[in-house]
């Protein structure tokens, strides 16, 4: 990624928002010296809180304008040093630095973020007022069918107003799909690459663009000094354009932003090190509808201008009526337009040849010489194209130049794009030559013959952007705000099965993406530390680089639209999978490489070799089945085992850990020796038996922010007394049979009945119906009827039906049949457990007794199973009392939350939205908030209700090119928390009419812990006596506002490597919290304000109480 685009910081006393802020190197004040004594403090005291900050900050800003300015003064300290650079000077800011270790700093500041939330900017076109706005009466529009019949005037053209036509030729290398990424570069793309090198050489006049970097680094590798020197030459001649420069054209629905980032970052970084290229126009022509962080992303990566293609029909009519198909896209809280990115739109159904070149598909077909007879493709409207010659040249020039006109209209200027190409274009020699010499003699004629008043060329995208901005200032065209989903390509066919299709790997992209992320960072914290072996660790030629660079490449690569969208055959998918499974392998190896040095154990000064310290406590045994946790075997003999607990969050952290043990009578011990509270359960293998050989062991970690610590399990003897070591209390309910109990838990209480019952923690009761299925939440003096229940979705009787992009539902979901469960409920003084078997999902309700981010909520993990099915697609739903009036709110790529509407006017399956990391639903008092680990679709169907897809089953392909059905479903975890939280205060956090949504600060805290849950290690030696207990980097809490997003080394400018880092500062929805919640996770203000209170007055606050 371009860098120093990148190195924008949002910052200010006022709460901000999705900013980034990237250091090169690392700050001082995030990662003080050692002489900073009140960081040491900071660590001495890592669970300090302190009561009442807000009130003082309150009286503080309110008395006394210097202590406004000391705290002014102190947060330009922290986040931009005197003697840093303004952002103008960025490009000078890497020269300076010197490769000395540790690298000195250089930090840069950008006051220039802006974000409004109590008024609602004003754009010219909002995408949910243009929804309440269109019709979606879908009526036939002739040729154009989608549309209407576009009337030309021919007298408007003319020696001052010429028509500007560039057509762009194009290939669409889709990086897996119907074959694996590999398959495809060996059979075709490989050829489109040669054959563009020899071809554009043949005339200046050739243009080609090309997006995935993927295969282009994959060829690259392949040619000789001679042929990388003419690519070289193509690029920086513009005869060859490098558009969007991604390793893959992303998916906008599912994808994380930080993955994204990372597809992003491979593809500039590439282009960096090979080219010294940085792409400035986007070109996204395929992924099934777009959301508004890709904008913002790509205008963070230097992308001046975009184009989309895949929108609903209904929009592009609309958009296409006002000519504001070309706007500059902005983000949804920005009122001044610095996140513009200038965007054009695609008029028409597809970016195939018959639908680029004007509204008449017969007409635009017979343009595609690559149908010309013998070239193995026709045109569906019975027209063949005829190769052009000299009789027939001014008909047919006249003819195009008709569509051009046409499809001219539709836009604010005389500059017409004619994108020229398709899947896989390209593959043959002579499919350039029939493309590239036809055209130009229909170019020829029509520049030569100057009554047509039209100046036509190949060009690059670029090239046209350039031509439109010279006729008209980006201030003439509209600005827009919000995003396009969901998709419609025609009819009723809506694209939101995708959101769902294949949620086993949507869930592994996830967990890869966690495991890149720790690895990240848990690499540069070592490479950092100074430590034995610090240098040689993050080295290029090491092992573990490499093998991080490989996993990266793997996680961009399912980014791929369909890939994490679940779009492509299962051999593909299998592919994928494959290549994730490593991925997470190669992760798991640097984060026990890098834990072992950061605690000096054995061998840390040469971490390039392969041994295993630590096994990471989460094994899969092939790519297509479930991880699980080891069994940690202790007993009479080996009675001992060391567990290090790794958190790559800057929060600290106060969380349940389970181990799973082959012992029951245990305790666990904290680094200094001295015992911790542990709650200690029976596993239930099947609905009447419980294991003899394992056991769940449970206590909470309490692990510092970016830290890890260590903790030991022992074994005990018979004769001895556990210390904190406590047995859960166990209830079946409605089981006649036998329950067979192991030792220890005779006292497990069998009940023949079903019961209603309740569980509870400091915060939380839950109460649960007789089948053991949600029915209310109750926290403080309130109760939240909040309803429980699992539905199906069929599929059409009619030829048109549900697949894997898909969702064409039957009707409304029907209810699962539950009649009776043996219900199981575990309580003690950790958490709390009720687990259910229903049909298709072993449902596991969790909570967890903490004041860690795991207590907030209650956790739901579902472990679905719809193999056995038939054209089925699962929903969880809840039901509540809350009046949200048709709105609800659903995440985009878990960056921002965007309010959705039901719309009566719009079919079921278009009111289904992704949903990446959460939605949620309120009213004026309560919001139920939905976490989710796994990118999913989601609705609300009716008011108070919140439904999302668990899985979805279908025996046929839908149409769209795939060829088969979903039916390699497989065993699926999913986890969620639902949080449900009740205003403290008449507050609103931003404007009544605001498009945006903003998450509360305890479900932003929970869906990040959930997302990156503290990682177990297990030592492997029996002895070790070297390695120290714990590690901890001094003021590594930044408050929960702020993200650590990536923190990596090796990232590459002009020539140079730096360890790069992105912080995410979010704005968050403060109006639920209470004061017992500010204490617990206090924000980054907050725990500034200690630390000016602490330089002030050399001592803690009174009130602060420390845990
Ligand atoms: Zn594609």
């Amino acid at each position: 990624m371009k860098l120093k685009q990148m190195l924008a910081i949002c910052g200010g006393i006022v709460v901000a928002s999705i900013c980034f802020l990237l250091y090169l190197t690392m700050d001082m004040a995030i990662f003080p010296t050692k002489s900073a004594t009140i960081q040491q403090e900071f660590q001495n005291n890592q669970w300090l809180h302190f009561e009442n900050r807000l009130k003082k900050l309150e009286s503080s800003l309110n008395k006394n304008h210097n202590d406004v300015g000391e705290i002014k003064q102190a947060i330009r300290q922290i986040i931009a040093p005197e003697d840093s650079h303004p952002l103008g000077n960025i490009q000078e800011g890497p020269e300076e630095v010197k490769h000395d270790f540790p690298p000195a700093s250089a930090i840069i500041y950008n006051q220039t973020c802006s974000i409004s939330l109590h008024q609602t900017p004003k754009n010219h076109v909002q995408m949910l007022e243009l929804y309440e706005d269109i019709k979606f009466d879908n009526p036939d529009g002739g040729v154009w069918k989608q549309g209407w019949k576009i009337e030309v005037n021919d007298n408007y053209w003319n020696k001052q107003n010429k028509l500007k036509v560039f057509v762009v030729p194009h290939s669409h290398n889709d990086p897996g799909w119907i074959r694996t990424f590999e398959e495809y570069y060996l059979s075709q793309t490989k050829h489109i690459l040669n054959n563009m090198l020899e071809k554009l050489q043949e005339d200046p006049r050739r243009k080609f663009i090309w997006a995935e970097i993927s295969f282009f680094a994959m060829w690259w590798d392949e040619l000789d000094n001679t042929a990388k020197n003419i690519v070289k030459r193509l690029v920086h001649s513009n005869q060859l354009e490098i558009v969007t420069g991604g390793w893959v054209m992303n998916d906008e629905a599912n994808s994380h932003w930080l993955s994204i980032v990372h597809q992003l970052t491979e593809g500039h970084q590439w282009l960096q090190r090979n080219l010294n290229y940085t792409p400035t126009s986007s070109w996204s022509i395929d992924p099934f509808g777009m959301s508004a962080t890709q904008p913002l992303l790509l205008n963070k990566a230097g992308i001046l201008n975009s184009l989309i293609q895949r929108v609903h029909y209904s929009v592009k009519k609309k958009l296409a009526l006002e000519k504001q198909l070309e706007f500059r896209w902005r983000q949804m809280w920005d009122s001044k337009g610095s996140t513009d990115v200038f965007t054009h739109m695609m008029p028409f159904y597809s970016y195939d040849v018959p639908h680029t070149c004007g509204p008449d598909p017969k007409i635009c077909c017979q343009f595609d010489f690559k149908r010309l007879p013998n070239h193995g493709l026709k045109c569906p409207w019975h027209i063949p194209p005829v190769e052009i010659n000299d009789r027939n040249v001014a008909e047919r020039a006249e003819t195009l130049l008709d569509q051009y006109r046409k499809k001219s209209q539709l836009y604010k200027t005389n500059v017409v794009l004619a994108p020229l190409g398709d899947d896989f274009r390209y593959d043959h020699s002579t499919e350039w030559d029939v493309q590239y010499n036809n055209y130009q003699k229909l170019f020829d004629h029509m520049n030569a013959n100057l009554g047509l008043h039209v100046h036509a060329q190949f060009g690059t995208l670029t090239d046209y952007f350039n031509a439109v901005q010279k006729e008209k200032s980006l201030g003439e065209f509209p600005s827009l705000s919000g995003d396009f989903f969901t998709y419609a390509d025609r009819d009723d066919h809506y694209w939101s099965g995708y959101y769902t299709s294949r949620p086993f790997y949507k869930r592994m992209d996830r967990v890869l993406l966690q495991y890149i992320r720790s690895a990240e960072i848990i690499l540069s914290l070592a490479h950092i530390s100074g430590l034995p072996g610090s240098r040689l660790i993050a080295e290029k030629e090491n092992n573990l680089d490499r093998a991080l660079t490989e996993a990266r490449h793997s996680l961009a690569l399912f980014q791929h639209h369909d890939g994490i969208t679940g779009t492509a055959k299962d051999a593909v998918v299998n592919d994928y999978g494959q290549k994730m499974m490593d991925a997470i392998l190669s992760c798991q190896s640097v984060i026990q490489q890098s834990a072992n040095l950061l605690l000096a154990g054995p061998g840390a000064d040469d971490p390039t070799t392969d041994t295993i310290f630590y096994n990471i406590d989460d094994v899969k045994q092939t790519q297509d089945t479930l991880s699980e946790q080891y069994t940690i075997t202790i007993g009479l003999e080996l009675n001992t085992k060391k567990i290090v607990i790794f958190n790559s969050l800057t929060i600290n952290r106060h969380e349940v850990v389970t181990l799973i043990v082959s012992t029951a009578n245990v305790e666990v011990l904290d680094q200094r020796g001295a015992p911790v509270v542990c709650q200690v359960a029976p596993i239930f293998e099947h609905v009447y038996s419980l294991s003899t050989s394992k056991y769940r062991v449970s206590f909470i970690a309490k692990v510092p922010a970016l830290s890890l610590t260590s903790y030991v399990i022992r074994a005990l003897s018979d004769n001895e007394i556990p210390r904190g070591t406590i047995t859960s209390k166990v209830k079946v309910y409605n089981l006649y049979a036998e329950l067979q109990k192991p030792r220890g838990f005779e006292n497990i209480n069998v009940s023949p009945s079903a019961s209603e019952f309740s569980i509870q923690n400091s915060r939380i009761v839950a109460s649960f119906n007789k089948l053991g299925l949600l029915k209310a939440l109750k926290t403080g003096k309130h109760t939240y009827p909040v309803h429980l229940d699992f539905a199906r979705y069929g599929a059409r009787r009619t030829n048109e039906r549900s697949g894997a992009y898909l969702f064409l539902p039957d009707g409304d979901a029907v209810p699962l049949k539950i009649e009776s469960t043996v219900v199981k409920v575990i309580e003690g003084p950790l958490y709390s457990q009720v687990i259910v078997v229903i049909p298709y999902v072993v449902h596991t309700v969790t909570l967890y007794n903490t004041t860690g981010a795991d207590g907030l909520g209650l956790e739901i993990q579902n472990i679905v199973d719809i193999s056995k099915t038939s054209n089925f697609e699962l929903v969880m739903r809840f039901a509540t009392n809350i009046k949200n009036n048709d709105l609800f709110y659903s995440d985009l790529n878990a960056y921002q939350v965007v309010k959705r509407k039901r719309f009566k006017k719009l079919p079921l399956q278009a009111n289904y939205y992704p949903m990446p990391s959460m939605a949620y639903i309120e009213d004026k008092i309560t919001r139920l908030t939905l976490l989710t680990a796994t990118s999913l679709g989601v609705s609300s169907l009716r008011d108070g209700h919140i439904e999302v897809m668990l899985d979805r089953r279908l025996n046929q392909d839908d149409n769209l090119g795939l060829g088969q059905g979903v039916l390699d479903n497989k065993l699926t975890r999913h986890l969620f928390r639902i949080l449900v939280e009740r205003k403290t205060q008449p507050c609103q956090a931003q404007s009544e009419d605001h498009p945006s949504g903003f998450p509360t600060a305890l479900a932003h805290i929970a869906s990040e812990t959930l997302q990156n849950p503290l990682l177990r290690l297990l030592r492997t030696e029996d002895e070790d006596t070297v390695s120290h207990s714990s590690y901890s980097h001094t003021s590594a809490e930044f408050g929960i506002d702020y993200v650590l997003a990536a923190l990596k080394t090796g990232i590459f400018v002009k020539n140079k490597e730096y360890v790069g880092m992105i912080l995410h500062r979010k704005h968050l929805d403060t109006c639920f919290m209470d004061q017992k919640s500010l204490e617990q996770f206090p924000s980054a203000m907050e725990l500034l304000i200690l630390k000016i209170y602490y330089q002030r007055h050399q001592r803690i606050p009174n009130s602060t109480k420390l845990h």
